[in-house]
């Protein structure tokens, strides 16, 4: 290794498994599917991903801030529909091409301000989310003809739970959105996030919004992940170090070698979005099998015991989310979700893309 290869950690992303997994959802849907790509498509990035999408046939996107539409539409091209989930912010440009989600009667008194809305909009009716959306009451005093020149493309609601099925707020939000809906006679549905497409043909709608499952996300959490890997990330050794039985390792010293051991530093640490609640608990992957991190994580480093893998070199690659140990797989570990997880991943990371 010469001083102009520094080693970097890379992550690999496979469109071409992203886009199956839409093709799957939309089998699954059997009507149209939208590709949630808010937070730079889950970390992946967001234009390379809709690019993949959008050549496979997808014809919506969402994200959650105007910006993010922006730069989406930059990317994309006119054609495909980006809709921005967050609504729009003062002095948004209406013809910019993207459709806002209209969420409280403000927003649609607002919008309805504007001279034209060739991009049409999404009226956000909430059925038990309590977060944004009209309320029934709201619905209710909307004046006759408030949404007349609003170009209304869908109505839409979001589940609270639907990755818990026995939730019995899934069925009330379905009855609320039916009803709801009638008052917009016409005017198409959409419905189920990832996780609701699996809830079966109550949850079905126009238009699905799933994000977590395009990127191997388990949209069925106590059951088998039906979704494929899309990323993986590895992360290069710098230094492999003889430790003495004894000798603590890293802040805070606590880890203390129990035998004589060989420990790996590795170039990645938390300012990557490598969280610090994995110290002791993360684990790396050495040639297929797991080495555990050991003490604490770092800003820009972790250490692993590699006493068992006697064979890795600096230079070499461990994989620390990825095929065999998901990002789901990862986050049990941190205590958190699969969606942290992967929206955290590092602007370090080199990213290579698998074409789709
Ligand atoms: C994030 C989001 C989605 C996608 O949710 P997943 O659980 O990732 O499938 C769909 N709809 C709305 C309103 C969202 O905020």
């Amino acid at each position: 290794m010469t001083p102009t290869e520094v080693p970097e950690a890379e992550l690999e992303v496979d469109l071409g498994a992203i886009l199956a997994n839409w093709r799957d959802l939309c089998a699954r849907h059997g009507a149209a599917v939208a590709g949630v790509v808010k937070a730079d498509g889950y970390g992946l990035g967001a234009a390379p991903v809709a690019r993949a999408l959008a050549g496979g046939g997808c014809r919506h996107f969402f994200v959650a801030q105007w910006a993010e539409g922006m730069a989406l539409r930059a990317a994309l091209g006119d054609g495909p529909m980006i809709a921005v989930l967050g609504g729009f912010p003062p002095g948004a440009d209406a013809g910019a091409g993207l459709t806002p989600v209209l969420n409280t009667p403000q927003d649609i008194a607002a919008w309805g301000n504007v001279a034209a809305t060739p991009a049409g909009t999404i009226l956000h009716l909430d059925t038990g989310m309590e977060r944004l959306g009209l309320t029934r009451a709201e619905r209710a005093a909307l004046a006759p003809g408030a949404l007349d020149r609003l170009g209304l493309r869908y109505v839409m609601t979001h589940l609270a739970c639907a990755d818990d099925p026995a939730h019995p707020l899934n069925a009330l939000q379905a009855a609320r959105f039916a009803e709801a809906a009638g008052a917009f006679p016409g005017i198409p549905r959409s419905f189920a996030n990832s996780a609701g497409l699996f809830l079966g043909p109550d949850f079905a709608s126009a238009l699905a919004r799933p994000g977590c499952a395009l990127y191997g996300i388990n949209p069925t959490p106590g059951h088998p992940n039906p979704m494929r890997q899309v990323m993986r990330l590895t992360v290069p050794v710098l230094q492999v170090r003889r430790v003495a039985a004894g000798t603590p390792v890293g802040y805070g010293a606590t880890w203390v070698a129990k035998r004589d051991s060989m420990v790996a530093t590795i170039a990645a640490g938390y300012a990557d979005g490598y969280l610090r609640a994995l110290s002791s608990q993360g684990t790396g992957i050495v040639a297929g099998r797991p080495v555990p991190l050991v003490g604490r994580v770092s800003m820009d480093l972790i250490t692993l015991d590699v006493t068992d893998a006697p064979d890795l070199r600096p230079g070499d690659r461990v994989e620390m989310i990825g095929p065999s140990q998901t990002a789901d797989e990862v986050a049990a570990l941190a205590g958190t979700i699969g969606y942290e997880v992967l929206t955290s991943l590092g602007a370090r990371y080199r990213r290579r893309y698998l074409p789709a």
